[in-house]
């Protein structure tokens, strides 16, 4: 008998990757040096504009792009050992006659037989992620509007009740000759409450200012040297030293409300340290970022408030002296620069804020090459 010997035809493996491949819920393309496509599955096949070539698939959803821009792009991935990302890229699609957001993902596809010769694309179509992500940020940020619109209400109500109630009491003492002397009292009791209204809503005004920021750059140095200027007096009523470090190459940002958030940082370090002190400022680069340290001397943070000190109304001063919105303010225009702001008690005592901002978010202009206005 003699041996019969396999059918010569795919192998069952193959079968199963190439249908697991077409079927793939994300786009994938491989394409090879001259840039022509050697395999596509199907969702790529109609997530992209039809074309002869990669880069002319490419270039035909993305109009401010051209051909030779991907040409470059794709080749540059070829030869690269990582893989690249260009993250929700509008593409006009002309079967589908609309934008979507996709998400790219290129490679090169390295084995044991191929180096630099192939690459490949994976392509995510985000744009509903993307609208849900939209919708749910502005949700929370609706959220946080009506639990603040709560809090200033309530904030609000109890000056209100003790004016209402002092009013009432001089009312009645003015009617008797015995009551009189104490109307002055009452009067005062009820113009106390009146201001810290006035304190209140002029802070909360702050805050919705710093929904704009100017679009001056200045430099961060320059900034920093400003707010300590504007807190000199009570730095030197108060006996606090303030000691400033800044890296030589700080980039400029935009001025907007920084200003605001370093003046605020430098008045909180003053009021923690009621027995003098110092208050050290150091500015430095910090790859991907620029960091900018308070660090004090003085009584620390609240314990386990290192989260709280930044809700609206989270106070530890006493009546007048605080409203406990300064660092949510600060928070607030930290975070539209796309940066960070946290605190924490240093081990040697005292305090240290840290604000961090994204070069990214900063200007090109260095520091010596500056001339920028005032905030
Ligand atoms: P306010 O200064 O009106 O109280 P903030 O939001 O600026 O409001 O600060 C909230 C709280 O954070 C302060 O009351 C204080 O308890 C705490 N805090 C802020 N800065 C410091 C600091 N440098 N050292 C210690 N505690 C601080």
């Amino acid at each position: 008998m003699s041996k019969t010997h396999p059918h010569p035809g795919p192998s069952p493996i193959s079968v199963v990757t190439e249908s697991v491949l077409q079927n793939l819920p994300i786009g994938l393309v491989i394409y090879d040096a001259d840039l022509s496509v050697r395999a596509v599955n199907k969702l790529a096949s109609q997530l992209l504009n039809p074309a002869d070539r990669l880069d002319q698939m490419l270039a035909a959803g993305t109009p401010e792009r051209n051909v030779e821009d991907w040409r470059g792009r794709l080749l540059a991935c070829m030869q690269s050992t990582s893989r690249v990302t260009v993250e929700d890229l509008v593409y006009r699609h002309s079967g589908l006659g609309e934008q979507r957001l996709y998400r790219f993902s290129f490679s090169p596809l390295v084995s044991t037989h191929t180096a630099g010769e192939f690459g490949v694309i994976v392509i995510e179509d985000v744009t509903a992620q993307t609208t849900m992500e939209k919708r749910l940020a502005v949700s929370e940020r609706m959220a946080a509007v009506g639990k603040l619109a709560a809090r200033v209400a309530h904030e609000l109500n109890n000056p209100l009740d003790g004016i209402l109630r002092y009013i009432n009491l001089a009312h009645r003492a003015i009617e008797t000759p015995e009551g009189k002397p104490r109307v002055e009292h009452y009067l005062e009791q009820a113009r106390a409450g009146l201001l810290r209204m006035v304190q209140i809503i002029s802070e909360l005004l702050e805050f919705s200012r710093s929904t704009h920021a100017a679009a001056e750059d200045a430099a961060i140095s320059k900034l920093l040297e400003d707010a300590i200027k504007a807190m000199d007096q009570k730095a030197m009523a108060m006996r606090v030293t303030i000691v400033s470090v800044y890296d030589d190459h700080l980039p400029a940002v935009r001025s907007g409300n920084l200003f605001q958030v370093f003046c605020n940082l430098i008045k909180n370090a003053i009021d923690a340290m009621a027995d003098g002190g110092t208050l050290t400022i150091t500015a430095e680069v910090e790859e991907p970022d620029v960091v900018m340290r308070f660090e004090d001397t003085g009584i620390g943070l609240p314990a386990g408030a290192e989260e709280r000190i930044f809700e609206p109304f989270f106070t530890t001063k006493e009546a007048g002296q605080g409203t406990g919105l300064g660092l949510a303010i600060c928070r607030d225009i930290v975070e539209k620069y796309g940066g960070r702001i946290a605190a924490c008690n240093r081990d040697e005592g005292g305090a240290c804020f840290t604000v961090t901002l994204p070069l990214s978010s900063c200007s090109m202009m260095t520091q010596t090459g500056s001339d920028s206005p005032n905030p």
